[in-house]
């Protein structure tokens, strides 16, 4: 696996481009402002009625809309949500794009499942920054960066990946270390990973622990620190120090508890359903079924946040969470 530092990567090589950004959300704000602050001639794409116009022009940036920064461009990066990027490409950003040009991502859903087939004569690169955007662009302001992947899928002028290292050192992630990988293990890795572990697996956790719990009677207070609020703590142990972490800090109590009944929770079935699940991500089902939601205008979607908004888990933890003075709301 390569990784590259501050040393492997040229800024000379944005140094004379125009840089179009299309979005200025969670990731397009954070690379915008990265990339300015790295001396780079940026201008921010989006639709003329966005309230983010005026909040990126506060922050000195350029706005226009995304054909005129598209046709301005040599560099188009697209951060835009992964469900409105086909229209956006097939209507706004196809017929704008110049030869030559490099089109970027921030992930890689729609190059892998060929929701969008740019002409041979174009650059096609990703770099995404491995943490949320507001840390993409704090991490920078502090002098440092986050770790980031990089993927040529196109390299039709022969410099593909000298850009896709320039973009990463321009927003700091060669300050933290940038790893080569491709669109497929990117986006394979990444669904995967959000559906098995990261919200859907951990979601159903703690929702079954705490309907175990109220079930038996116990107050759904007391499951909701078990098996909600308490699971932060943890995992910013495994975020420290991996797993070793976790069972060093918690006692040994937890630790023999944990590890002779996880197993039982999370056994072989789980997995199995796992390898299913990865399955779905690599033959493209997933990607089928969740544009098909978004074409149907998101009726399953919605349904499912209604039933999640009315979970007692919720219910009782809006109201403690009142209780929790360093929780800002939101
Ligand atoms: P956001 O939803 O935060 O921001 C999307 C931006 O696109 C907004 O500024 C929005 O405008 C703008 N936009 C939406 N529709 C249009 C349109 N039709 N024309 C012009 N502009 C439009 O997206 P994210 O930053 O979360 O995601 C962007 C990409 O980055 C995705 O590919 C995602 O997978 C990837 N990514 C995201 C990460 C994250 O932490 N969120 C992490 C790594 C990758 P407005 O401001 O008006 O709403
Ligand atoms: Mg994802
Ligand atoms: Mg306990």
């Amino acid at each position: 696996m390569n990784v590259y530092y501050e040393q492997d990567a040229d800024l000379a090589v944005l140094q004379n481009k125009n840089i179009a950004i299309l979005g200025y959300g969670s990731q397009g704000h954070a690379h915008a402002l990265n990339l300015k602050d790295s001396g780079m001639n940026v201008c921010v794409g989006l639709k003329t009625d966005s309230a983010s116009c005026a909040k990126a022009r506060e922050a000195g940036l350029k706005v226009d809309t995304v054909a005129e920064a598209v046709k301005w461009a040599d560099i188009i990066m697209v951060l835009l949500p992964d469900q409105t990027q086909k229209s956006v490409y097939d209507n706004e950003i196809a017929p704008n794009m110049k030869s030559g040009a490099t089109l970027a991502f921030g992930h890689g859903f729609n190059i892998h499942y060929k929701q969008i087939v740019p002409p041979a004569d174009v650059n096609v690169i990703m770099i995404a920054p491995k943490s949320p955007g507001h840390l993409v662009r704090r991490t920078y302001t502090e002098g440092n960066g986050v770790p980031c992947l990089i993927a040529v899928h196109q390299d039709a002028t022969g410099d593909a990946k000298a850009i896709a290292l320039a973009w990463a050192k321009g927003i700091g992630g060669t300050k933290a270390g940038v790893i080569e990988t491709n669109f497929k293990d990117e986006t394979e890795t990444d669904l995967f990973g959000e559906q098995a572990v990261l919200c859907g697996g951990s979601a159903e956790l703690i929702k079954i622990g705490f309907e175990t719990l109220t079930e038996a009677g116990y107050p759904p207070e007391l499951a909701y620190f078990e098996c909600m609020h308490e699971l932060k703590l943890i995992v910013d142990l495994y975020y420290e120090g991996g797993l070793s972490r976790m069972n060093y800090s918690v006692s040994d109590t937890a630790e023999y508890g944990g590890m002779t009944r996880g197993p039982r929770v999370i056994a072989a079935n789980a997995k199995a359903e796992m390898k299913k699940i990865l399955e779905e991500v690599q033959d493209g089902r997933f990607a089928k079924e969740f544009i098909d939601e978004c074409n149907s205008g998101y009726k399953k979607l919605n349904e499912l946040r209604e039933s999640n908004r009315n979970h007692p888990i919720e219910v009782v933890g809006a109201k403690l969470r009142e209780m929790m003075s360093w929780l800002k709301k939101k």
